[in-house]
């Protein structure tokens, strides 16, 4: 599912602090469950703004609402009735929710409460890791069902760099190597001549892998991930 964590305080305040009324859209899709964008989310950002604002003596009415799920227009429609009277709207949706809000809404200006991460999997409650970065050409079907996009930290296409330690990245000693994965994969499924395929390189730019713990959720884990040496790989 897509992952998103939400966004500084003040960014969210500052981005608001001109309207008058605002509705906050919460999505129950992914970001609930990722302890991002749901109803409960929805009800401590409201709290929070309106106790913040009314803490600088600014009068402006934040109110809540949480739809099943914000990428999907006949899911938006409950808001129709609601929206008109708000003069801004900010949602706890991925970025392609918060798209199809602002599109539904063309006249209203719309703002994103949430930092989209990544597409992945839920490690433990309250932290998760990148396994997608949508890249379009999925090659999952040669790669024994591992990602050399979001598991090798070069995301390289075809083998292993020279720089693979034993069994580990050269990145960090903490990261398996992604294509000795691979290879063993491969190998115990009957399938090592897809090694042996080549893949035209992409391009990637201004992306970075990762994992992260929602906040929240931080002293539960990263004692305990920092004394398996983990830490470097969360941010
Ligand atoms: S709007 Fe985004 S977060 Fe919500 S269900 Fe759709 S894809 Fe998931
Ligand atoms: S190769 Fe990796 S990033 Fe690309 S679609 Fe498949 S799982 Fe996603």
């Amino acid at each position: 599912m897509v992952k998103g964590k939400r966004k500084p305080f003040n960014e969210i305040k500052d981005m608001v602090k001109n309207h008058k009324k605002v509705l906050i859209v919460g999505c129950g899709g992914c970001v609930s469950v990722c302890y991002a964008g749901g109803l409960k989310e929805v009800g401590i950002l409201c709290d929070q703004l309106n106790a913040s604002f009314h803490q600088d003596d600014v009068q402006i009415d934040f109110d809540g609402y949480t739809v099943e799920r914000q990428c999907n227009q006949d899911l938006l429609v409950e808001l129709d009735n609601i929206v008109p009277g708000c003069d801004a709207l900010l949602s706890m949706a991925c970025g392609a929710g918060c798209q199809y809000l602002a599109e539904r809404f063309p006249a209203i200006p719309v703002y994103p409460a949430i930092n989209t991460m990544f597409i992945g999997v839920d490690k433990e409650i309250g932290i998760f890791e990148e396994r997608c970065r949508a890249c379009g050409d999925c090659v999952l079907g040669l790669t024994g069902g591992i990602c050399p996009v979001t598991r090798c930290a070069k995301s390289l296409f075809n083998g292993p760099c020279g720089g693979t330690n034993g069994k580990n990245c050269e990145v960090s000693k903490d990261i398996p190597c992604a294509w000795l994965d691979i290879y063993e994969r491969l190998k115990a499924i009957g399938q090592l001549d897809n090694i042996k395929k080549i893949k035209e390189p992409m391009q990637w730019k201004n992306t970075t892998r990762g994992t992260f713990i929602q906040e929240g959720y931080e002293d539960r884990y990263l004692e305990k991930e920092k004394g398996a040496g983990l830490l470097s790989r969360i941010h």
